[in-house]
């Protein structure tokens, strides 16, 4: 969780993150508040759809949270329910027309939409859709679902969200909106993350629950994979959509895209990544002075280094916090300066010293290269590279910004060579078994219930769109 992600072409970069809450008469100041938490998710559009039962008010723009919303336009949007995203695009391109939550005036009234994820069919559906009459705002996935639910001629919502849901194949955590109802949704491998927590008697959803600690709700549970939540006239149900399908919770939540302070998966992100570095440890042992780990993301198993091998922790890497949004750097040569500008070696710390540099990925192998180049210059000995995740080796299709399998190093190189190409003295990665060990869910299911398909390459739902099969060929 580097807040400075979008702004380096060479990391993987989470897409969205959801809000929701139903029954608080401050629904659109909460859902800010519960926005600004899940920010490292997606830093390109945020937006938040209110609704007092009768319409809806809107409110959408490109930027940070806080640059899209002020005191004034907050108390423009009314009612005690709400649905907020903030959006990093992968899919659908940048802008404003594909900032969400989309809003719709369909056959029977005005319903939002705002979806953490990404389908692999979604291609075919739109083609299939539009073939059929379909006309398109977006260019989203998301309003591929919000078109299936239009057509359908089921007599109700539910059924015609269950519907549409049964048509897409993904990753997806939903948030659905009517002037009198509130549908959530798990994709059925519940790929993305989606809690739900209390707050008197408002209930509220979120992508991670450190978005819950900031407005004071508690915790209830996670939504489960396939499981659909239903609050209306008639009450608040559960159904489920789907028949039941292997769990595949994103491991890479735990590495590197959620806050150190949520839990996903009822796993605390933090102790998960100094279990990552515990284990590393002892898979990678090392002689060295000091124990260092690239912000902010890799300091938590930096520490869990340190603490298993008894080599101190220091802060060998300072973070430059006031890189600003201007500094999207497409080309290779920009992204090289980029890295210096966005990080500083702290030559106290390591100059004279051999140093063990805890990184959570390698995805291209530059940001590495300038990191080790970086510590060197500032008088490092030795540089021993540690990475808490296994190698990269395969795209992510299920909304994790990943460069096609030619761009990822370690699809195309040993581990000796990428050491040699990064110039890192030593270079290990943690093994997928020792990643699932750290992360601690309990046995039972396949992969303890997570996707490793970016490690393997085993994708937990089939991947129907041939351009999404043209990436994977790459
Ligand atoms: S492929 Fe990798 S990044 Fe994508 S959902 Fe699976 S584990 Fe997460």
């Amino acid at each position: 969780m580097r807040d400075e992600s979008i702004f380096d072409l060479d990391e993987l970069n989470e897409e969205c993150g959801v809000f929701g809450i139903i029954g608080h008469a401050d629904a659109a100041q909460l859902t800010y508040y519960g926005l600004h938490a899940l920010q490292h998710r997606g830093q390109e559009s945020a937006g938040i759809v209110t609704t007092d039962g009768t319409k809806f008010s809107v409110g959408r723009g490109t930027g940070l949270v806080t640059e899209v919303f002020n005191n004034n336009n907050i108390k423009q949007l009314h009612g005690a329910t709400g649905i907020g995203h903030v959006r990093y695009s992968t899919t659908g391109g940048t802008g404003l027309a594909n900032a969400q939550p989309l809003v719709f005036n369909y056959a029977k009234g005005e319903l939002a939409i705002a979806t953490n994820g990404n389908l692999v069919n979604a291609k075919k559906l739109r083609r299939e859709l539009e073939e059929s009459g379909s006309i398109f705002q977006t260019t989203t996935d998301t309003e591929v679902i919000a078109h299936l639910i239009a057509r359908s001629a089921a007599p109700n919502l539910e059924s015609a969200v269950k519907e549409a849901l049964n048509c897409v194949v993904g990753a997806y955590a939903l948030l659905i909106m009517t002037n009198d109802s509130l549908i959530v949704a798990q994709d059925p491998h519940g790929l993305r993350p989606l809690s739900m927590a209390k707050m008197g008697e408002a209930t509220v959803f979120s992508s991670e629950t450190c978005a819950f600690d900031v407005i004071g709700a508690e915790f209830v549970r996670d939504i489960e994979p396939g499981e659909m939540l239903i609050f209306d006239a008639s009450g608040i149900r559960t159904t489920t959509f789907a028949p039941k399908a292997e769990r595949a919770i994103c491991s890479f939540e735990h590495v590197y895209f959620a806050r150190p302070d949520s839990n996903v998966g009822g796993i605390n992100v933090h102790a998960a990544r100094k279990r990552m570095g515990r284990i590393l440890a002892e898979e990678a042992p090392v002689e060295a002075d000091v124990v260092t780990g690239v912000p902010d993301s890799s300091i938590s198993a930096a520490i869990g280094f340190a603490e298993a091998t008894g080599i101190p922790y220091e802060l060998g890497l300072i973070k430059n916090r006031y890189v600003g949004r201007t500094f999207i750097q497409p080309s290779q040569e920009l992204r090289e300066q980029g890295v210096k500008m966005k990080l500083s070696a702290v030559r106290g710390v390591v100059s004279g010293k051999r140093v063990v540099m805890v990184d959570d990925s390698i995805v291209r192998g530059t940001t590495s290269r300038r990191i080790i180049n970086m510590l060197r210059e500032a008088g490092a000995t030795e540089v021993h590279v540690r990475i808490s995740s296994p190698p990269v080796k395969n795209p992510c299709f299920y909304g994790i910004d990943t460069p096609d399998r030619d761009q990822l190093i370690a699809a195309n190189k040993t581990v000796e060579e990428i050491r040699q190409e990064i110039g890192a003295d030593t270079l290990s990665f943690i093994s997928v078994e020792g990643m699932l060990n750290a992360i601690g869910r309990p046995p039972g299911e396949r992969n303890r219930g997570h996707c490793i398909a970016c490690f393997t390459g085993a994708y937990p739902t089939v991947i129907e769109d041939e351009l999404v099969l043209e990436g994977a060929k790459k």
